[in-house]
């Protein structure tokens, strides 16, 4: 690792850190994981960035606002407190079947396609190669793999389950950990970057 670099954890949303609600645009009912805040709050502890990556096709959609979904970040971080800062918070708004014109297209970064990941490293000193990807989807570890990163599928949300096989134009692929929730997860990383930084041979990102 390049010294002035350091490593990232890339967090899907909603099902990982937020507990699941469909186009999720009531600060209300925002509620936070089990094991969200533990686990972000030791992954930052531990020099981690912590950057969320999040589809938000809702917005294309017509189904929330702006300025809706800037009070469903803004509940989140409160919930998650100081020692869970986030880092960055990256959001795709556009759905190629969207109601609102200018938003509907195909765009470079909606999961699983990597834009959101180029994003962060180009905002943050990031070191690719050390870093992760939680999420509860295919198409988040799907996008993991694109990038290059070593990928943790969670329980929680979505689980990893496909909802509709006939959105996924890839084959359904293999996180390179499951945990239970990000709690569980963070725990995961820790002890997998500490075997990476050691120089064990940890096997391929996948
Ligand atoms: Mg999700």
């Amino acid at each position: 690792m390049t010294a002035s670099l350091r490593p990232a954890v890339f967090l899907d949303r909603d099902g990982t850190i937020l507990r699941l609600v469909d186009y999720l645009a009531d600060p209300r009912q925002v509620a936070l994981c089990p094991g969200a805040r533990e686990g972000l709050t030791a992954l930052r502890a531990a020099g981690f960035f912590l950057v969320v990556v999040s589809n938000q096709s809702g917005i294309a959609r017509g189904y929330l606002s702006e300025s809706q979904r800037l009070a469903v970040s803004r509940r989140m971080e409160e919930l998650l407190g100081s020692a869970a800062a986030l880092d960055l918070l990256l959001h795709c708004p556009h759905h190629p079947q969207g109601a609102i014109a200018e938003l509907a297209h195909e765009c470079a970064c909606r999961k699983p396609k990597t834009g959101m990941i180029a994003q962060a490293l180009r905002a943050l000193p990031i070191d690719p190669q050390a870093s992760y990807l939680v999420g509860d989807s295919p198409v988040d570890i799907e996008c993991g793999r694109r990038a290059g990163l070593r990928t943790v599928q969670v329980a929680t949300g979505y689980g990893g389950r496909v909802t509709d096989p006939h959105r996924y134009d890839f084959p359904l692929p293999v996180p390179t950990a499951h945990a239970v929730d990000l709690g569980a997860a963070a725990s995961w990383i820790l002890v997998d970057a500490k075997a990476g930084a050691d120089g064990a041979d940890r096997g391929e990102a996948r």
